[in-house]
């Protein structure tokens, strides 16, 4: 950028402006938009008693790309992380909340990353929402432990959704192996 014309950098300049004036979070899904409510929340044809959790907008993108999920989504914005001092209250956590609370929610399908974090802020939600009566489910495997949601190619993200099961805590819980 130093060696660049400073017309061109001031033109750089104006259009992240201009693009940031124009892009927002939407109000429901707290999904980057140009309208609010997004498209997918004002949608008709979407399924808006099923929210499939999701750490980033590429992951809405990657998830979309697959044409096998007919709900919604809420996009957290990040993952729980406490070594990088990010806590609940750094994500759309509250929001997310706001949602369930309000009712008629069948379904909350956590597609965080399945990593150290990802799982973590799972089980986290799935503690927050599990006495509220949704039905909580995961991606299926096929997305490989360690792996990213966003980089996953479609045929896998749409196997994942389709094959998606309840949720099961993998950590911090083994009375599966008390009897
Ligand atoms: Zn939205």
């Amino acid at each position: 950028m130093v060696r660049s014309p400073k017309e061109d950098v001031l033109s750089l300049v104006q259009s992240i402006a201009e693009a940031k004036q124009k892009i927002s979070l939407c109000s429901i899904c707290q999904n980057i938009t140009e309208v609010d409510p997004c498209a997918i929340c004002s949608s008709q044809g979407r399924d808006h008693t099923k929210i499939c959790v999701v750490e980033g907008p590429v992951h809405v993108e990657a998830i979309e790309k697959s044409q096998k999920y007919d709900g919604v989504y809420h996009v957290l914005h990040g993952v729980l992380s406490p070594t990088d001092g990010i806590g609940p209250d750094n994500l759309k956590i509250a929001e997310l909340m706001s949602r369930v609370r309000e009712g008629g929610i069948r379904e909350i399908i956590l597609a965080t990353n399945p990593n150290m974090e990802g799982e973590t802020t799972a089980l986290y939600l799935y503690r927050l929402i599990s006495p509220l009566g949704a039905k909580i489910s995961r991606l299926a495997v096929g997305l490989p432990f360690g792996s990213d949601v966003e980089y996953a190619d479609e045929i896998t993200i749409g196997k994942a959704i389709e094959g998606r099961g309840e949720f099961a805590p993998r950590c911090g819980e083994n009375t599966r192996l008390r009897r």
